[in-house]
């Protein structure tokens, strides 16, 4: 497997309002834009740094994931996603080497990039996600 960088850090925040004015106005940060994915029922918004970026989670459903991990732990960082060359490859190697997959196969992520993601109790407790640009 190759990761090639740090593709963008996913912070979850009750709104993606006050989340936005924070990245912006106070850390000079550019807004990338804003996408709905439905069936996660989260609203991503995307912050350029570099080669990365900060992307803000809103839940746009009481029962959503994000909205259930806000009940749990609040405001934060909630994954780190990292950008590799072949996802399928990625997850393959992974579960070859007995890691505990989310997404066995990779679905599509905002910005159409093909994501999966690794369970948190098989990486030292960080929700890890993969991602490739396609
Ligand atoms: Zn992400």
């Amino acid at each position: 497997m190759k990761i090639l960088n740090i593709d963008h850090l996913g912070i979850a925040v009750k709104s993606m309002d006050e989340g936005k004015k924070f990245w912006t106005d106070i850390m000079g940060l550019e807004f990338d834009g804003q996408e709905t994915i439905e069936e996660q029922k989260v609203n991503t918004g995307f912050f350029a740094v570099g080669e990365s970026e900060v992307e803000l989670l809103e839940s746009t459903a009481p029962d959503g994931p994000i909205a259930r991990y806000l009940e749990k732990r609040g405001e934060g960082i909630q994954h780190i996603a990292f950008r590799v060359e072949n996802i399928e490859e990625a997850l393959k190697e992974l579960k070859d080497k007995g890691i505990r997959l989310i997404d066995e196969k990779p679905r599509k992520g905002a910005g159409n990039k093909k994501i999966a993601f690794l369970h948190p109790k098989a990486t030292g407790g960080v929700l890890v996600e993969l991602c490739e640009e396609q």
